[in-house]
């Protein structure tokens, strides 16, 4: 175990501080070491492995795709992505598609289709186009994207960055109504912050801000990437609010935990500003990812997982918020996606994933401060229960730890 990590440490850029665990297989729910020993999977890659691991519905499209047709790049037509296109905007009401690999390209596509749209049909003057997005935002790491994000680390070095995105802070609708000039084309956000530390706004905040940004002929650009796809108890997590975005960027779990599979979804009016020629990439919307993608969705819908995130994630909060431990600043999530925010004056969140890691459950800190709970959407409650008890005995054993000290 040690040499694979000693290997990595000497051979890898040194962009990730992993836990010191080697995994070698997955299965459901679980995860395994390479000396055997098993996880319970409380971080789903990032909410990308909603489904569990290696679920032999998405394996089986997987291979018997991989069997037939790959790749072939968008050079040609296929009989797999007009389906997949078919279904994500049925389902999230849509008019157009735009396949990409990683949630990055899929949100760089979002702000190229928004300043296009800002030029050809709101009548912006060229390269005034404004961008609104908000303090606290994760959308990626590409020079773009990180030049709008308010984290020092993340913009430190990367300069110059591109013009033309405003920050405002994070769940304030007057903060919004302010930023607006008629240069405005977009307001990017997330429905939850998840990087940020699983932030949820305030009931009808979204809903406020689509009034806004209809009431400014401003579109309203939902980043669903983590969010999206069951992960917060409704379908998408606009649905909350009862908000359709004008643009809609999912990505991760969309790839089935198999691939990496995003997508950007708009209007007509929207997407009709890409002629061919404008945008693409080889890898987005291949026949492979496609088939899985599709398989994926129609998991999602067959089994109502959403349903289940809402349900189980209402019950393991309400769990651990009987903990009661001085350790724990706030709990907060909405279905499955659950944030506990740890006293920095007890514990940093990364001593307590490191002690969780011993007990059996993987998650990982969300800054110094935050322990995400995002387990695959298919967990079942006893599984839940166990992880509480886990959580429970790392807790009493860290504050025993302390009063000790
Ligand atoms: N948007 C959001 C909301 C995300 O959480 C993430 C990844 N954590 C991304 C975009 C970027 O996705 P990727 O890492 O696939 O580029």
């Amino acid at each position: 175990m040690k040499s694979f990590i000693e290997m990595e440490e000497h051979y890898c850029a040194h962009n990730y501080a992993p836990l010191p665990v080697v995994l070698v297989r997955g299965e459901g729910v679980y995860l395994w070491d390479a000396e055997g020993k098993r996880y319970l999977d409380m971080m789903s890659a990032y909410s990308a492995v909603s489904y569990g691991h290696a679920h032999p519905r998405l394996l089986r499209a997987l291979t018997e795709q991989a069997q037939r047709l790959a790749v072939v790049s968008r050079a040609y037509y296929t009989d797999k992505l007009p389906p997949l296109l078919m279904r994500a905007c049925e389902l999230t009401h849509q008019d157009r598609a735009l396949p990409m690999n990683t949630g990055a390209e899929a949100v760089e596509t979002a702000l190229k289709a928004a300043r296009k749209w800002g030029y050809k049909v709101k009548g912006v003057a060229p390269e005034q186009a404004e961008i609104i997005v908000c303090d606290g935002n994760f959308h990626g790491r590409t020079i773009a994207i990180v030049g709008f994000s308010s984290e020092d680390q993340y913009r430190d070095g990367f300069g110059p960055f591109l013009a033309g995105f405003k920050n405002i802070p994070y769940a304030s609708t007057t903060a919004l109504e302010k930023a607006i000039t008629p240069n405005t084309v977009a307001f990017l956000v997330e429905p939850v912050q998840g990087e940020a530390g699983i932030i949820v706004p305030p009931k009808g905040y979204l809903r406020e801000c689509a009034r806004i940004c209809h009431e400014h002929k401003v579109l309203l650009m939902c980043d669903e990437v983590q969010t999206g796809l069951g992960r917060t108890g409704k379908l998408l997590a606009c649905e909350h609010d009862g908000v359709q975005p004008d643009g809609l960027i999912l990505g991760k779990a969309l790839g089935g935990g198999l691939l990496p599979v995003s997508m950007f979804l708009a209007r007509d009016e929207v997407m009709d500003v890409f002629t061919p020629g404008d945008h693409g990439s080889t890898f987005g919307g291949n026949p492979l990812a496609a088939a899985v993608a599709l398989e994926t969705l129609d998991l999602l819908v067959e089994e109502r997982l959403w349903e289940r995130s809402a349900e189980l994630g209402r019950y393991f909060l309400q769990k651990l918020t009987t903990l009661a431990s001085p350790f724990i600043k706030e709990l907060r999530g909405q279905g499955l996606f659950i944030g506990m925010e740890i006293n920095p004056d007890c514990a940093s969140a990364r001593e307590v994933c490191e002690r969780l890691m011993r007990a059996g459950i993987l998650s990982k800190e969300t800054h110094e401060t935050v322990v995400r709970f995002a387990p695959p959407l298919t967990i079942t409650r006893a599984q839940l229960d166990w992880a509480f008890t886990q959580i429970k005995s790392v807790l009493t054993d860290l504050d025993a730890l302390h009063s000790a000290a």
